[in-house]
Order: C-alpha cells, then sequence, then structure tokens
C-alpha cells in the first residue's frame, strides 16, 4: 500500500550554488526540530526535494507544521510507491480524489533517473486514461487545469501527489548569520523578528522590561512570541534608567535617550554573541519616535547596521502578518510599559542633533549601559539553530546572570 510522505520544494535554496548541500542541510535539520512532537521516521533528500518520512499517519498534520518553516517554498502530500504502475495510477486516483473539487486535471510526470522504461509522456498517458476512467465526468486540459497530479520518478521509487500547499519561502535559519533584534510585547517587533529569521538570521532577542516600575506581564508575553519561533532571549530591567532619565533630561527629549540606551546596550549583547546586526519593528512616521529625524538621532548612537524590514509597511499589513504567523494575540495582550510610564506629554519629532548630544551628557550614559548589561537575564530556549558564543565558557544556562557578562573578554 502507498505510503503518505511529505515533499517539501524549496527553490530559493536551490539557487545557492555550491552552498547548496550545506543550505539543504541546515533545512533538514530545521524541519526535523519543527517536527520534534511527530513520530519521524526519515528526513532525506531526494532530487531537489526533502522528503520526510513517518511511523504514523502524520502526514496530514506535519505538512501544515512544515510550512512554516523559513526556507520551505511548498509541501505536496505526497504517496510513496514503488514502479509498478498499478501501484502509482491507483495512489495517482487517491491523490485526485482527495484534492477537493475541480472540474479540470492534467497529470504532470517527471524522471529523474532515465533508467526506468516509460518516458514522462507515457506516464502521463498512461496515468491520464487511468484518472479518465475513475473521474468520467472530469475534463483533461492542458493549459490551466483546476488540479495537476504530479508523478515523480526517483530511483526505485515513484511519489504521487495533487496537494500542495505554499509554505512560508525565505532561507532556513541559521544559513544567514545571527542578529539581536529588540522585542516589545507589541505588534511590530514580533513580525520584523520574524521577518529576519525567515532571510536565514538567527534571532536573538532583546527585551527591556520595565521592571521595577512596572509588573513584569510584559516579560511572560515576550516569552509567549518567541516560543512561537525559539530563540534565545535576554531582557533588561530598564525601569530605574527610565526614571532616571526622565528625571534628568529635557522631557521632550526623554524617549530618545531611551531608545539610544536600548540601541547601545544591544550593540554590546550583538558584540558578545557574535551577531552582525540590530533589528527593530520601526515603520516610519508610526509614532512620534518613528520620525526620520528621530530616527536618525536614536540611530547615530550606534555604529553597528540596524535593520528596519518594518520601516514601508502599513499598520494593516503588519497586523496581517502578525496574525498569520501567530503572534498578534499575545501582542494585543495589555502590557505596562515604561515607555508609556515615563512618555512625556509633548515628544519631540524632529529632534536636533545638538540637543540630543547635549541631553546625553547630562547622565552617565556609559554607566547605564554597564549596568543595563550586568543586570541581564538570559533564557535559552534551546532552539537548535542557536549557538552560544565561543567567549563564554559554559553554557548561559550554568551561569548566574551576572556572571555571563562579568566572565567576557
Ligand atoms: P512594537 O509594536 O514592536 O512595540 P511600537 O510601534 O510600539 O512597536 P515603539 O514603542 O516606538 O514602537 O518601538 C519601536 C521599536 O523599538 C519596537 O518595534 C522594538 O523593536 C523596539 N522596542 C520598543 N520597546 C521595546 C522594549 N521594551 N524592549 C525591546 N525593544 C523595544
Ligand atoms: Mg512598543
Amino acid at each position: 500500500m502507498a505510503a503518505r510522505v511529505c515533499l517539501v520544494h524549496y527553490h530559493e535554496v536551490g539557487l545557492k550554488g555550491k552552498n547548496r548541500a550545506h543550505f539543504e542541510h541546515i533545512l533538514m535539520d530545521n524541519i526535523k526540530a519543527a517536527l520534534a512532537a511527530f513520530s519521524v521516521n526519515a528526513v532525506s533528500r531526494i532530487s531537489g526535494y526533502i522528503l520526510v518520512t513517518f511511523n504514523e499517519h502524520q502526514a496530514d498534520d506535519a505538512a501544515r507544521v512544515i510550512r512554516t518553516v523559513p526556507g520551505v517554498a511548498r509541501v505536496s502530500l505526497a504517496y510513496h510507491t514503488n514502479r509498478d504502475p498499478q501501484e502509482y495510477c491507483a495512489a495517482a486516483v487517491k491523490a485526485l480524489r482527495e484534492f477537493g473539487s475541480f472540474d479540470s486535471f492534467k497529470v504532470h510526470a517527471k524522471r529523474s533517473n532515465t533508467d526506468y522504461e516509460l518516458t514522462s509522456i507515457d506516464i502521463n498517458r498512461q496515468v491520464g486514461e487511468v484518472l479518465c476512467e475513475a473521474f468520467p465526468d472530469k475534463k483533461v486540459q492542458m493549459h490551466d487545469p483546476d488540479a495537476m497530479v504530479h508523478v515523480l520518478v526517483v530511483q526505485g521509487s515513484v511519489y504521487v501527489y495533487a496537494r500542495s500547499e505554499r509554505g512560508v519561502g525565505g532561507l532556513p535559519v541559521g544559513s544567514a548569520g545571527k542578529v539581536v533584534t529588540l522585542l516589545s510585547s507589541g505588534i511590530d517587533s514580533p513580525v520584523a523578528t520574524w521577518m529576519l529569521a525567515r532571510r536565514g538570521a538567527v534571532c536573538v532577542p532583546v527585551h527591556f522590561s520595565g521592571r521595577p516600575q512596572t509588573p513584569d506581564t510584559s516579560e511572560y508575553l515576550v516569552q509567549d512570541i518567541i516560543r512561537a519561533y525559539e530563540a534565545a532571549e535576554r531582557r533588561q530591567n530598564s525601569g530605574d534608567c527610565q526614571r532616571e532619565i526622565s528625571v534628568t533630561c529635557p522631557s521632550n527629549l526623554r524617549v530618545i535617550m531611551y531608545r539610544r540606551i536600548m540601541y547601545s546596550v544591544a550593540e554590546r549583547i550583538a558584540h558578545i554573541e557574535g551577531a552582525k546586526a540590530i533589528v527593530t519593528g520601526e515603520s516610519l512616521g508610526q509614532v512620534a519616535s518613528q520620525t526620520l529625524e528621530n530616527i536618525m538621532a536614536v540611530n547615530e548612537a550606534v555604529k553597528i547596521p540596524v535593520f528596519r524590514p518594518l520601516i514601508g509597511s502599513d499598520k494593516q499589513e503588519i497586523i496581517a502578518r502578525a496574525e498569520e504567523i501567530g503572534t498578534f494575540d499575545i501582542s494585543t495582550e495589555a502590557a505596562p510599559d515604561c515607555c508609556t510610564l515615563f512618555m512625556p506629554r509633548r515628544p519631540e519629532t524632529h529632534a536636533k542633533l545638538d540637543a540630543v548630544h547635549e541631553a546625553w551628557e547630562l547622565f552617565d550614559h556609559e554607566e547605564m549601559i554597564e549596568r543595563l548589561l550586568k543586570q541581564t537575564e538570559y533564557i535559552d530556549f534551546e532552539s537548535n539553530t542557536y549557538k552560544a558564543p565561543k567567549t563564554l565558557k559554559r553554557k548561559h544556562s550554568e551561569l548566574a546572570p551576572r556572571e555571563i557578562y562579568q566572565d567576557h573578554e
């Protein structure tokens, strides 16, 4: 009897020339990790596809999970048979039956081995005849059919499928280096983080909690968000620092000062982690701190590149994506935020650099950055793609939070 398998398609990975095998292996590891709760028999490479086989009937549920793995362009629910025409023709009937509603169909056969006596055209005709008999009221249509039955001959096996759904695309996480992402419990930054992960980056989210000036709700929300994509996380208790800034700096520039501090701490963590960029969820003009002048006034506090994947996105688009990736409901739970607690009545929307530099010197920013770094708490979500920095001799989880940074260098 034909076994149910998942055939994973991955076009972008295929474009990487000599690195292809490397990319494929990362993708296979990530698929395995994503399917930890399933009884997977094997994840292997077959002629331009990744094949996932199961010990139990789990392919349908697993396909839904595989589609969310970055680097996956498409997942097809296929039947695996031998080269016996009776077997693969019967599988084609089953595959088309479960396709859903359709009026027209077409068979598309492909051989990756030419040692099979039938050509693709022969197979098309052979399978087509069987399907015409099984579905007498449906018509064969060469151009733009409703359903396509794929028959793939690979070595001693044949894979047959009609149901195929799009994956998230992009590149496998772990194929593009590491970034530090500034993750609040809001709607935007989880989406920004996901976008970088989809381009293959390993994300180390950093969250600034308002504790002790606010409760720790946002910390739990951020952890829930991270569980949606699993990564290492660091968090700072920045509430007191924000209070200090709000006492010493001109009120209209407070938000810019907080953000310069956040960026600076993130830059230091990036250095320790070996991350090459910072990522934020900023979108041009969305709030007062996201005007061009203010972005510049914050950005110049750091040397590392700062990526803002949502800079040109509309809130509605961001919300749609947040719903799709499952972070929206978490992000809309209320969490007290220090930024709002110490929000000035009239924040500067067009900051002048001279005034920003003057305010920056009004408090000991270096000491504050250092203090926040030392207070960092670290949570390892045990992602298969995250590697703790080499400079840290022991695993983070075995260290007291302070030790992590004191041991460094
Ligand atoms: P979000 O919905 O992501 O919270 P926002 O529209 O509320 O964004 P801001 O509060 O101005 O915008 O924050 C802009 C960006 O700064 C966020 O997208 C995030 O990257 C970062 N950020 C803001 N607050 C925090 C925080 N408490 N911890 C870590 N990063 C933060
Ligand atoms: Mg926010």
